[in-house]
């Protein structure tokens, strides 16, 4: 059997290799609008302080404390969004909206709720009137000068509505990767083509670009390349000149028209050749001209677990996330597990938070390379260690978590 050229690593090695070769990718400057989802490049201060004036916190009147419960003369109305040149007096009140800023001269603030209004006057019911309830103080929020988002946040809801409220029209972040994905093979064909006897429809194409929009990043559509070398050097080319990274799927293995590997070795750098992983074994990592090119195994099961562990940790260090792994937990194995001893093995579960709060894994039926149904409905990977075979129901494993977790209820 021919030797394959690639040392088998372990997957710790491996990884440690993909995170030493990548960067996050230069900042550019967004609206701050559509930086949904993307890592702040640099750190935001705020110029004014939040509130910016002293501020109802309720609907009602604007009263001074220490003229205690009691009637009032109404002096006038401030809405919120003006400033009404109002001023309360001892005996006097101001009705004032939720927002609108306080009166001068006023120190608490009455609930409307707690009030009576009548003929111009409110009286005011007996209990407890402190001076500066219901009022939220200039800088309660946020000071001014401080600092509210540092650079390496990942942009969410709350964030961009900080950035609206500081009025920072525009953000530096770290650019997103784009990816160049293809397929290989002359055996596969378009989804909307019949296949012809030996013909298969592509898959690959259709998962990658998925999960790679999934982690953030921005798929480009390459096609299909088949298994001569010219397609293979002029679609690597223009995935290299278009991206900053290149993903292919098949042509890594042993066969005589596996020409992906050897293109890439003689064009740059291959820092791996095979992993110690089931599925996966031959997946490849080279860089090109300072781009990063991942070669998965054509197996779609292979090609996405693959992506998985090696090239989604990479696209999201690409874009400035300093978290670039998945959460891992302990699971309980909900029946038995066959297993090699001589791979790390990932294998597709459904997993379940128990009534105890520990986490159940149950498998999603047979776990062949090519069988894409295994991945359908899975929410995580259970990790089976190399130089232990075969593991027993309720023993514990470790699962990465690739989704949400439902909890049973008892
Ligand atoms: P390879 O890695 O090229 O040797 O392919 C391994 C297996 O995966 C073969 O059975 C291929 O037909 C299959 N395969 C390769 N690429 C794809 C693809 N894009 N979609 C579905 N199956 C594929
Ligand atoms: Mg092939």
């Amino acid at each position: 059997m021919p030797e394959s050229p690639y040392p088998m690593i372990e997957i710790e090695a491996a990884l440690a290799i993909v995170e030493r070769e990548v960067r996050p990718l230069p900042a550019i400057r967004l609206a701050f609008a559509e930086a949904m989802g993307h890592v702040l490049a640099e750190d935001i201060y705020a110029a004014e302080p939040m509130p910016p004036f002293p501020a109802a916190a309720v609907d009602g009147f604007a009263v001074i404390a220490a003229d205690g419960p009691g009637r009032r003369r109404i002096v006038g109305d401030q809405m919120a969004g003006y400033v009404a040149k109002l001023r309360v007096e001892p005996g006097t009140a101001a009705r004032v909206t939720t927002g609108a800023p306080v009166p001068a001269g006023a120190d608490t603030m009455i609930m409307v709720e707690q009030t009576e209004e009548r003929d111009g006057q409110v009286d005011i019911r007996p209990g407890d009137i402190q001076a500066g309830a219901n009022i939220r103080p200039v800088g309660q929020d946020i000071n001014q000068g401080q600092l509210v988002l540092s650079q390496g946040t990942v942009l969410g809801p709350p964030e961009l509505g900080l950035l609206g409220t500081v009025g920072q029209a525009e953000v530096a972040v770290y650019r997103r990767p784009t990816v160049a994905v293809m397929s290989t093979g002359d055996e596969i064909v378009e989804p909307h083509h019949t296949p012809q006897p030996g013909q298969i429809r592509d898959a690959n194409r259709f998962t990658l670009m998925g999960v790679v929009r999934d982690a953030g990043a921005v798929p480009l559509d390459l096609g299909i390349i088949r298994d001569d070398v010219t397609s293979v050097q002029e679609t690597i080319e223009r995935g290299l000149a278009q991206a900053d990274v290149l993903l292919t799927s098949g042509g890594v293995s042993m066969g005589e028209l596996d020409l992906v590997k050897p293109y890439l070795a003689s064009r740059g750098a291959i820092h791996f050749g095979r992993v110690n992983t089931k599925p996966g074994k031959p997946v490849t990592f080279a860089t090109v001209d300072g781009k990063l090119c991942f070669a998965m195994p054509g197996f779609p099961v292979s090609a996405l677990v693959s992506f998985e562990i090696f090239v989604r940790p990479a696209l999201l260090k690409m874009a400035g996330h300093r978290h670039f792994y998945r959460p891992r937990e302990q699971a309980v194995l909900a029946h038995d597990v066959g297993h090699t001893a001589a791979r790390t093995e990932f294998q597709r579960v459904v997993l379940k938070r128990r009534a105890d709060g520990r986490l159940l894994a149950s498998t999603t039926g047979a776990q062949g390379s090519g069988r894409l149904l295994s991945m359908v409905g899975a929410n995580g990977l259970i990790v089976l260690p190399h130089g232990q075979a075969d593991f027993q129901a309720g023993t514990v494993v470790e699962a990465v978590i690739l989704g949400p977790v439902e909890i049973e209820t008892a």
